[in-house]
């Protein structure tokens, strides 16, 4: 078993989710008192947040990077970022490390071509809808049409993750609103929908629609076991 190292924080409301379902993916490979063997750098998200709205991409992609090569000093085999935003600026700590960065992306497009879907819906912030650093990857490596909400629809995605689920608030309200979203995918040909935000598999899950959901959260944290264990 490899040691699996988390960028995390990005928010913690997520990352709990990571290093959950980390140690149940190594109980149920090997059971008895097995766990996960990881090593995290938390961020205090407030600092990337404030990062990303003055369009200081590099500077956070220094500190990812920063807190990445810490990771690898101290026995990491693996990077993953824990979050789908910060991968904007995974080429920047790619550049700095040299044990392989887990894209989240890669795990998500994976699942995704396995199950022979061709269009998919991506929820998440802005620059993961609107860039390409996402959107691009999927299309590049996995031939995968990936369609986004409406822009107003995008607008309160955006605020709502910022605001709302990376602060731990989950509202009925709210998650009514992602499922109308969700519904609207489904009517311009969406055959699933990527949850690319690692929170918002808190606030819906599976049992919402019938539309298939690929949780980006879980399936990173399984691609990273398919590393720990190859
Ligand atoms: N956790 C969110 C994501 O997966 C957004 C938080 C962030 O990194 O800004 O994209």
């Amino acid at each position: 078993m490899k040691t699996i190292g988390l960028l995390g924080g990005m928010s913690w409301e997520s990352t709990l989710l990571y290093y959950q379902l980390l140690n149940e993916g190594v109980r149920e490979r090997l059971g008895g008192l097995h766990s996960a063997k990881i090593l995290m750098h938390s961020v205090d998200f407030a600092e990337i947040e404030q990062f990303q709205v003055n369009g200081q991409w590099n500077e956070a992609g220094k500190k990812l990077a920063d807190a990445a090569l810490g990771l690898e000093r101290s026995g990491a085999d693996m990077i993953l970022i824990c979050t789908n935003l910060m991968h904007k600026v995974a080429p920047v700590i790619e550049s700095q490390i040299n044990v392989p960065l887990l894209h989240i992306a890669d795990a998500a497009g994976q699942t995704i071509k396995a199950q022979g879907l061709k269009k998919v819906g991506l929820l998440g912030a802005r620059y993961t809808m609107e860039e390409d650093f996402y959107r691009q990857r999927l299309l590049d490596n996995f031939d995968l049409d990936v369609i986004i909400p409406a822009p107003e629809d995008r607008e309160y995605i955006h605020q709502t993750i910022f605001h709302e689920l990376c602060q731990g608030k989950f509202t009925a309200e709210t998650r009514k609103s992602y499922l109308a979203i969700i519904d609207k995918l489904r009517v311009q040909g969406a055959e699933g929908v990527i949850l690319g935000c690692t929170e918002i598999p808190l606030l819906i899950s599976q049992e919402d629609t019938t539309l298939p959901l690929f949780n980006t959260a879980a399936l990173h944290v399984q691609f990273a076991l398919e590393h720990s264990f190859a």
